[in-house]
């Protein structure tokens, strides 16, 4: 009776135990998320990824057609992208968070493809396709693609997904020791991590990720000027795009759906808080 009594007792201090244990190194690997304040699990260095990124992204665009700077369309992708990204880094600064995008080299792409598409990589390296233009319309509708994926890459959502599958896949391991020892599946990793490529069956973010890129992203593009309003307006248009025949790339990681639409439709008065038009 009583050896089964201290037994238990034991038991339930190691139990305890372990939990902190493992609390306090989940703790470690914690990063949060700027205005949301969400805490997430981030195992990756984000220095390491950045430079997989670059890699990877110049890697894309020597293979895919780029359209040239002196098109219009090509200049209102850059324009939209540093806007956005200067609104972001200046509260950032302002905020005391400026160490989250020091190494950034931002980079606004626009690739010739009927493909409806864009994605973002760590680091700053966004891709826009021309045939997520239809939808977009105009500078207020590629605003919010494109403040929603730089809100992917501030919230580092591409890291906390990494994390997630080398964590499934090969247990706690870190990146450098994944990339020496099983260098493919890990690079297989990265690329469905960030849904690069139209074959690849990219891992769709998580709801949880898109709910909260929508949300940042309306803030991210008040902040630079453009109405977050828009947001509404242009999911609306994907959802009636989405009921064809085809689902475009977007579409298959981006579910539009009404839902979708009445989460960014009650962000709308906490996002006009940062509206500085
Ligand atoms: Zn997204």
């Amino acid at each position: 009776m009583n050896y089964n009594h201290s037994l238990n007792f034991l038991e339930v201090r190691t139990s305890r135990m372990v939990f902190l244990l493992v609390t306090a190194l989940l703790w470690t690997a914690c990063g949060s998320v700027p205005l949301t304040g969400r805490r997430q699990v981030r195992m990756l260095p984000e220095g390491l990824l950045s430079e997989m990124a670059a890699a990877n992204y110049q890697g894309f665009m020597d293979q895919h057609q780029v359209v040239p700077s002196s098109d219009p369309r090509a200049q209102m992708v850059q324009r939209s992208g540093e806007k956005i990204s200067n609104a972001v880094v200046q509260y950032l600064r302002e905020s005391g968070e400026a160490r989250r995008v020091q190494d950034f080299d931002w980079q606004f792409n626009l690739v010739d493809s009927e493909q409806v598409n864009a994605w973002a990589m760590p680091g700053g390296k966004i891709a826009i396709y021309t045939g997520i233009l239809d939808l977009t319309q105009d500078e207020n509708g590629l605003a919010v693609v494109m403040a929603h994926e730089i809100a992917h890459v501030i919230a580092r959502h591409g890291n906390e997904r990494m994390s997630q599958q080398l964590l499934l896949t090969m247990g706690a391991i870190s990146l450098d020791v994944a990339l020496r020892e099983r260098p493919q599946e890990t690079r297989d990793i990265f690329m469905l991590a960030f849904g690069v490529g139209g074959t690849l069956g990219s891992l769709a973010y998580s709801r949880q990720h898109e709910y909260e890129a929508d949300a940042l992203g309306m803030i991210f593009m008040a902040m630079a000027g453009y109405n977050p309003n828009h947001t509404i307006t242009f999911w609306e248009r994907m959802m009636a795009y989405s009921s064809g025949p085809d689902i475009p790339q977007f579409l298959s990681t981006h579910p539009s759906n009404q839902a979708r639409v009445n989460a960014a439709r009650e962000f709308l008065p906490t996002a006009m808080n940062y509206y500085n038009p």
